[in-house]
């Protein structure tokens, strides 16, 4: 079986912010998406890793995908790590727990 590890993204939120403008044209059509990156082993996620905010100007499609500001970190804590996104750590716990507790329980019979 073909092992395929990478990192993905899957975007979480967006919003647009009429108060900021654009840094390159000033213009305020501004988009920022809240992205979270995550580890994934063939399309199954593993694990959650980075969260950032990008945004993008729909005026000069100037895009930067470092916001750091107060808004931008306001929105990153509003937009929630999708559960599911653990689901290859939750299965690997799992597995690990049953062996012990397997283990333990075999030990006890004896
Ligand atoms: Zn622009």
């Amino acid at each position: 079986m073909l092992v395929h590890f990478g990192k993905t993204e899957k975007l979480l939120n967006f919003y647009e912010d009429e108060l900021a403008s654009c840094d390159n044209c000033n213009e305020t059509t501004v988009t920022y998406r809240i992205v979270q990156e995550y580890y994934q082993i063939n399309s199954i996620p593993i694990l959650p890793a980075e969260k950032y905010t990008g945004m993008s100007c729909d005026s000069c499609n100037f895009s930067n995908n470092n916001v750091i500001s107060e808004n931008a970190k306001l929105y990153e804590k509003l937009s929630k790590t999708p559960l599911y996104l653990y689901t290859g750590a939750a299965i690997l716990t799992g597995t690990f727990l049953f062996l012990i507790i397997g283990a333990i329980y075999t030990a006890i019979i004896k």
